[in-house]
Order: C-alpha cells, then sequence, then structure tokens
C-alpha cells in the first residue's frame, strides 16, 4: 500500500495508469499458465464432464441425499429387496407387531465422490414403518 503511494507521487500521470493494467493482466495470464502447467487441464475437463452428466442424472432423481461421510450427492444406484431368510424383524417392547417385516425394498445410493454406499428405505415402505409407529401399545 505504502509503496504503491510513493511510485503514484513519482510518476504522476497516465503512465502509472497503464501500468497497473498490464501488471493485473500478468498476474491473470500467469495464474492460467500456472493452473495448465500443473496438468490440470485434461483432469479439469474429465471433471466437467462428469459433473456435468451428474447434475443432469440428479436432476431426475427424485431423492438427493447427501454422503454421510463428505456431504456430496449420492446418486441411486438401484434397490435391493430384503426377503424373509435376509432380514430378522425385531419387535420392540413398546410395539404389537415388528416396525418392519420383510419382505421390503431399500434405496441403494452411492457417493459420487467416495463412493460410500448408502441405504434407504424405500418409499412405500415409509408410510407403513411410520403406521406401526403411531399403533404403538396404549398403557
Ligand atoms: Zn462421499
Amino acid at each position: 500500500m505504502e509503496r504503491n503511494d510513493e511510485m503514484g507521487s513519482r510518476d504522476e500521470d497516465e503512465d502509472d495508469e497503464e501500468g497497473q493494467d498490464a501488471g493485473a493482466a500478468k498476474d491473470k495470464a500467469w495464474d492460467e499458465m500456472d493452473w495448465d502447467g500443473k496438468g490440470l487441464l485434461l483432469k479439469n475437463s474429465d471433471r466437467l464432464r462428469y459433473q456435468d452428466s451428474m447434475d443432469r442424472i440428479l436432476l431426475d432423481q427424485p431423492e438427493v441425499p447427501e454422503c454421510p461421510l463428505c456431504r456430496e450427492y449420492m446418486l441411486l444406484a438401484g434397490q435391493e429387496t430384503m426377503g424373509d431368510n435376509q432380514f430378522k424383524a425385531h419387535t420392540a417392547e413398546a410395539l404389537d407387531k415388528p416396525l418392519l417385516a420383510a419382505p421390503f425394498a431399500l434405496d441403494v445410493y452411492v457417493c459420487t465422490s467416495c463412493f460410500q454406499v448408502s441405504k434407504v428405505l424405500a418409499e412405500p415402505h415409509r408410510e407403513a414403518l411410520m403406521d406401526n409407529v403411531r399403533n404403538s401399545k396404549s398403557e
């Protein structure tokens, strides 16, 4: 700051202004060069394409959960069906029947960044689960 003021008072004409503009342009060019110089150009276009496609996929996705680990958006990869032989239902003390009875489906989501997998109870089974909670035994 102080040094700039000193230079300004020394020149005191339009040359000073031109000098500043040239300096700013040079800085910008250097930034871009440095960015490309590190070999990031190709990686960036790959990443942009990935991001672009992802955005389009996510637009059609009814639910977009966030990754519990890195907070990136997760893509719906498919559904897993839980059958009787895979799932042993638990009946809570306060309930007459199991909270969740097989068969039911889970939506399987994959993180687009760290590939963590998350499973969420699929839509048609949520209401049933909430009903089971609502119908807890009254004392
Ligand atoms: Zn993640």
